[in-house]
This record gives structure tokens, sequence and C-alpha cells, in this order.
């Protein structure tokens, strides 16, 4: 079988990315993260964003340096007629970031919603300071103005799937980075 290419749900994808240029811009992150929190007192909090940013988070923190601390929340945007999406907090964070860096791990920043939310309910929890980063970043159709700080490959407007990225539930598992073939 052509591993090149994967069916989910009847559709064919084609790689785009292979996970060799995943790991390099992954490790970049990492380089850029560890002159950041080089200082010893820093100790920041990563927020991985449940479910996609599962395999990224993974593997960004084992290139970090510096003693950090790791939590989750769970988020799930559901589209109405209008192209704003509605987003729902299924799981909370349970930790206490006040006086804290924080570091939200996103798996794909697309209109910007989603880590406009992240940023809002964060925010109201007084940290020391919020990062972001993502594994991709479609700057063409982000829709606000809040700098992401650190996005690890830069994407077109095209819809993906792997490394934790689905298309409804399946592919997450794909080590390389898939593209609709049609
Ligand atoms: P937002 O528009 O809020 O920035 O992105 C919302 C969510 O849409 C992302 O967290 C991700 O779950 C999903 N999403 C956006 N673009 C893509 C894509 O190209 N592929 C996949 N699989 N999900 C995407
Ligand atoms: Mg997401």
């Amino acid at each position: 079988m052509d591993s090149s290419k994967v069916t989910l749900h009847g559709r064919q994808f084609r790689v785009m990315i292979p996970d060799t240029e995943i790991d390099k811009a992954i490790q970049k992150v990492a380089d850029k993260l560890n002159a950041r929190f080089s200082s010893p007192d820093s100790r920041p909090i990563f927020i991985g964003v449940l479910k996609g940013s599962v395999l990224f988070l993974a593997d960004l923190v084992r290139k970090t340096s510096f003693l950090s601390e790791m939590e989750f929340v769970r988020i799930s945007s559901y589209e109405g007629t209008s192209s704003t999406g509605k987003i729902t907090l299924n799981i909370p964070l349970s930790a206490d970031i006040e006086g804290r860096d924080v570091v939200i791990v996103e798996d794909i920043v697309d209109t910007g919603e989603s880590i406009n939310f992240m940023l809002s309910y964060l925010k109201e929890k007084n940290p020391r300071s919020i990062s972001v980063c993502t594994l991709f970043f479609k700057p063409d159709k982000y829709r606000y103005t809040h700098p992401i700080d650190y996005p690890a490959l830069t994407i077109g407007n095209e819809f993906i799937v792997g490394y934790g990225l689905d298309y409804d539930q399946l592919g997450r598992n794909l080590k390389d980075v898939y593209v609709l073939d049609e």
C-alpha cells in the first residue's frame, strides 16, 4: 500500500509535510523556548489544548531543557450558520496559574476563535505571562490581532490531518501531515 496516501471516512489524503520536517520545526520552537525560559525562577506551565495538541506537546517538551509543569484543558468549537465558531469549555483548567508564566500549546490556529477564547479564559486567572505555541498557523485566515508567539509551521488555507489533527476524529495517529487529495 502507498503510505503517502490515506483514506479517512472515504476521502483520500496525501502527504504534505513529512515527519522529519515537523521535527525540525518543533526543534526551532524548543530552541526559542529554551532561550526565553533560561532563568531558573520561571518554571512555566505548558497548557495543552486537547485533543489535537497532544502529539506536539509530547515532542515539544522533550526538546526543552528547563523545568516546567504540564496541564490540559479541552475545548470544542461548534460552527453555527454564521462563520463565527462558538467555543465550549469541556474540561476546565484545574491548576492555579496566578503569577505564573504559561505557555498555551495548540495544534492549529485557523480563524483564531479558539486561541482568543483561551487567552480570555486564562487572562482572568492572572498569570504573569501568556505565550502561544502552535504547531500550525494559517495567517490568511487569522481574524485577531493577538500575536502568535511561536508558530512551528505556517500554511495556507488547506485542511490538514495527522500528527494530532483529525478528520472527524480519524487521522490523529498519522506521523506525517496530510492534505485532502482532491
Ligand atoms: P480556530 O478557527 O478556532 O482557530 O480553529 C478551530 C479548530 O479548528 C482548531 O483547533 C482545529 O481543531 C480545527 N481546525 C482548523 N483548521 C484545521 C485543519 O486544517 N485541520 C484540522 N484537522 N482541524 C483544523
Ligand atoms: Mg484545537
